[in-house]
């Protein structure tokens, strides 16, 4: 354990062999993310000059409606084009998966041998601000590692992966015809997050409603001029039909967004998670605990005795910061 432990805090030795490539660095790089280590800032200090390097792609939709399926062949077709891709499938409502979804996804197993492709499960064990704080951080390190394309796979369907999938440069949101995913899309406020559509299993009924129900939808959103238009593309994945047309469309909204200057608003609203998270978590630490002898638990008996009010009290916390 502690030799372990020394390997890990070797923060530059482990930045310089993921920068090489090398998969067991990157891996360790990420579990740093994902327990919240005290290494973190040096790691992130570390890899501040290769920030924007990675085109960042979310996916989301709805279980079982062929994202993982999807991510295997964009992952060959971008591998094709020459391109190094980091893969990270993100499950928010099951924070102590680790590996386990990986599992799972034995297609991706064709891509194991590779060392252009870097594929990783995460979760938010120690992080605060959950995985929407960490996925930017896990986005950094696969960028420093020489991605060129990071694909964010969430595997759930709540609010939580909307808002991670929405952290991306372009969000695809996947539906499949028949099983009413068009509506459920608008439930989870899914709809105002899509740059491009995918409906998968173009191969099964019902295709064409599905279709004319996502263009009837976009049809009722205001667009302004020179706003986007969210693409609606088919495909079926299974068969890796279609998947040049979904490379085509993430490039479209790629020139889009980098011509209207949306991509570095999106940025930037990434980096404000991530700013924002991190600090709050600065600020939790430092109020401390409820145990005694903190500025919290002095005012906190304060306010319990009737002598002081919480706002008032919350103020004093603020200036003792
Ligand atoms: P995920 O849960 O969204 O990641 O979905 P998966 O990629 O695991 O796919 C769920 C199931 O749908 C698997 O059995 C796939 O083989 C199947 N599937 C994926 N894409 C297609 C498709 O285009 N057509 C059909 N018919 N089945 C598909």
């Amino acid at each position: 354990m502690p030799r372990e432990a020394a390997r890990v805090r070797d923060i530059p030795t482990l930045i310089e062999r993921a920068r090489a490539g090398e998969a067991r660095a990157v891996a360790r790089l990420i579990s740093l993310v994902e327990d919240g280590a005290p290494e973190l800032p040096e790691v992130a200090a570390a890899l501040a000059p290769y920030a924007g390097s990675a085109q960042v792609v979310g996916l989301t939709g709805a279980p079982g409606v062929g994202k993982s399926t999807t991510t295997n062949e964009l992952v060959r077709a971008l591998r094709a084009a020459g391109r190094r891709v980091g893969v990270l499938a993100v499950d928010p409502s099951s924070p102590f998966t680790g590996g386990a979804i990986l599992g799972d996804r034995i297609r991706m197993q064709e891509h194991t041998g590779d060392p252009g492709v870097y594929i990783r499960s995460m979760s938010s064990r120690g992080q605060l601000g959950g995985l929407a704080a960490a996925t930017p951080q896990a986005v950094r390190i696969l960028e420093g590692a020489g991605c060129d394309v990071v694909l964010v796979e969430t595997v759930g369907v709540g609010q939580a992966e909307v808002e991670i999938a929405s952290l991306a440069d372009t969000t695809l949101v996947l539906v499949a015809p028949g099983m009413g995913d068009a509506i459920q899309a608008v439930k989870a406020g899914i709809l105002e997050i899509a740059d491009v559509f995918v409906i998968n299993k173009a191969d099964r009924p019902g295709v064409d409603n599905t279709y004319r129900d996502i263009q009837g939808m976009l049809a009722l959103g205001e667009r302004g001029p020179g706003e986007w238009r969210p693409q609606v593309v088919r495909a079926v994945a299974v068969r890796n039909e279609g998947i040049d047309d979904v490379v085509a469309a993430i490039e479209k909204h790629r020139a889009w967004m980098t011509d209207s200057g949306q991509l570095t608003v999106r940025r930037e609203k990434r980096a404000a998670v991530e700013v924002e998270a991190i600090a709050l978590g600065t600020l939790r630490a430092r109020m401390g605990s409820l145990r005694e002898g903190t500025p919290l638990s002095a005012l906190a008996g304060r306010v319990a005795a009737g002598e002081l009010d919480p706002y008032a009290a919350a103020e004093e916390l603020l200036k003792t910061l």
